[in-house]
């Protein structure tokens, strides 16, 4: 048995988050290392654990893309360099349909790394579903076939075509780096529904192919473009027409090529609505918590939402104190005249009940102990609370089971908990963060509170958080001090150069009230203002604005 990290080969589907299964979201969110490709959407790398390294494998075709072989020893790296890590190879669609998961997987065996497969939904099925082409229909098609038809060299030496019964399909190329073929002739026999994925570039040449071998110039053909996305797009054809269609309508890729009479099914299945703001990259500027209510609202009307938190928190090095000259401030020691004195760990000693309201709390007031030099015992004999279920599975990785957990998990459940157990003579530590409320100190008076943690702007956004910022249409602004931590974040993100900035600002800003939008202007930003100061104003201005 060795001591390795595991790594998880994952599906991130096709673009859609909703696709992405939840053994997929779990493990994402306890990621520390997620090694990403260029289809994942910028909205599933969002719901990646927000500690992860983040590393893109999969830059686009102006950049330089990482090579297979780098790919499966970087992961295999990893494993061996982090111990009990856990590392995501997210890709998209499914990691066994032309995604090269296989040859990872070989790698890992060999490495002796332990690894599992998360299925993804693949945009083989998905992209036509979500088109309204069903792949296989009663009476019209009884199977389909995926079949690269990927970007290199096509010739017709050796056959290529993935099965969907669940064995992993082929790569695009073989082991020895060779192009790999289509057999033509049996794909122009075959009754069933094909479906090209890669390969828009060589259609004209794949059609040609298909009708000299024998198959109808009529089959119907639909090109799909950005499936699931925002930006889905569905372009009819037929075998004969395809070239020239590509070219009039400017198909790019990601595209799908789907072929047969399933297709014309597509006239009356689409169901995908056109909605008010599909196709438009907004940027949601407020905390993490507060803004999955407006990012639900804006996903539901069709844009593709950025979430970008401008403020995270931080460990401080070790407690502080607010000082009360009212309150029994235990253990403190003045320093200055400041409100934060530094506290005296040796004081611990003194309280009954530690309280944590967060597992931030928990993280950082454990990191600030062992790095005293103290461990668990210095506990013995206290009574833990916890205001919530996460934060209490959180004190049990640290082997701290919970005496006191709310059923209302709030502050004002734990204080009024706390307040209904606790003798009058507890002395109760309360571990926070520095932008906690005072509703736990009003109803617990007697209590002393360390500041184990604090808030503060985002440092640096990661890269592929910056390029989606960069190539939005717009951003939303909730308040002023979100326009002003987004210009501060902004100008701190190393790599955002002043010129991109510049871009970013003349940006379009979608601001509730005034305050708001004339923190925007301040900073270059169009704007365009709620009538009223509320999010349902907002999100009615963004539709109309689109409209
Ligand atoms: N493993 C992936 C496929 C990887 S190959 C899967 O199971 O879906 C990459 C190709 O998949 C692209 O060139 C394109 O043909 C197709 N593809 C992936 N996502 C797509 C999308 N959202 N819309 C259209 N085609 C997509």
């Amino acid at each position: 048995m060795n001591n390795f990290g595991k790594v998880y080969l994952i599906g991130a589907g096709p673009g859609d988050p909703g696709l992405l299964t939840l053994r997929a979201h779990d493990i994402l969110q306890k990621a520390d290392v997620v090694v990403y490709d260029r289809l994942v959407s910028p909205a599933i790398l969002g719901m990646c654990n927000m500690k992860a390294q983040m590393v893109d494998v999969g830059k686009m075709p102006t950049h330089h893309k990482v090579k297979q072989s780098e790919i499966n020893k970087l992961l295999v790296k990893f494993a061996c360099d982090m111990p009990g890590a856990t590392i995501a190879r997210l890709k998209g669609g499914d990691p066994f349909v032309f995604g090269r998961g296989g040859e990872e997987a070989l790698e890992l065996v060999a490495a002796g790394v332990e690894f599992e497969v998360v299925p993804g939904v693949t945009s083989a099925i998905a992209v036509p579903a979500y088109a309204g082409i069903p792949v296989s229909h009663r009476g019209i098609a009884t199977s389909f076939h995926i079949i690269t038809g990927h970007e290199k060299e096509v010739d017709s030496r050796k056959p290529e075509v993935g099965s969907a019964s669940g064995i992993p399909a082929a790569a695009p190329e073989s082991t020895s780096g060779e192009p790999v073929g289509l057999d033509f002739e049996t794909l122009a026999r075959c009754p069933g529904t094909l479906i090209f994925l890669m390969g828009i570039g060589n259609m004209d040449f794949i059609a040609r192919r298909l009708i000299e071998c024998g198959k109808d110039p009529k089959t119907p053909l639909a090109f799909i473009e950005k499936g699931t996305t925002p930006y889905q797009r569905t372009v009819m054809a037929t075998l004969e027409t395809a070239g020239e269609t590509i070219v009039r309508e400017s198909v790019t890729a990601p595209a799908i090529t789907i072929m047969g009479g399933v297709v014309k099914l597509g006239k009356s299945l689409a169901w995908k609505k056109n909605l008010p703001l599909s196709g438009k990259r907004l940027v949601v500027t407020r905390a993490a918590k507060q803004s999955s209510g407006i990012t639900a609202r804006l996903t539901a009307l069709g844009a593709e939402v950025i979430e970008t938190p401008m403020i995270e928190t931080r460990s401080l090095e070790s407690p502080q104190a607010m000082c009360h000259s009212e309150r029994s401030a235990v253990g403190m020691e003045s320093k200055d005249s400041g409100l934060q004195c530094s506290i005296d760990w040796n004081s611990l000693a003194k309280f009954d009940v530690l309280a944590f309201t967060s597992v931030n709390g928990v993280e950082s007031f454990f990191k600030q102990l062992f790095a005293a030099g103290y461990d668990v015992r210095v506990l013995a004999g206290k009574k833990i609370a916890s205001v919530g279920k996460i934060t209490e599975k959180k004190l049990l990785e640290y082997g701290i089971r919970c005496d006191y957990v709310p059923e209302d998990h709030t502050g004002e459940g734990l204080g009024l908990l706390l307040r209904d157990v606790v003798s009058d003579e507890s002395r109760i530590l309360l571990l926070q963060g520095n932008l906690a409320d005072d509703t736990l100190l009003k109803l617990l008076p007697k209590a002393t509170r360390w500041i184990v943690y604090e808030t503060l702007p985002v440092a640096e956004l990661p890269e592929w958080k910056r390029e989606a910022v960069a190539s939005a249409d717009a951003v939303v602004f909730a308040s002023s001090s979100a326009v002003e931590n987004f210009v501060q974040v902004s100008s701190l993100s190393s790599l955002v150069s002043r010129q991109s900035f510049c871009q970013l600002s003349s940006q379009k800003a979608f601001c509730i009230g005034r305050m708001t939008e004339s923190a925007a202007r301040k900073h270059g930003f169009e704007t365009v203002t709620s009538d009223e100061t509320t999010m349902d104003s907002l999100v009615k201005k963004i539709v109309e604005y689109y409209a």
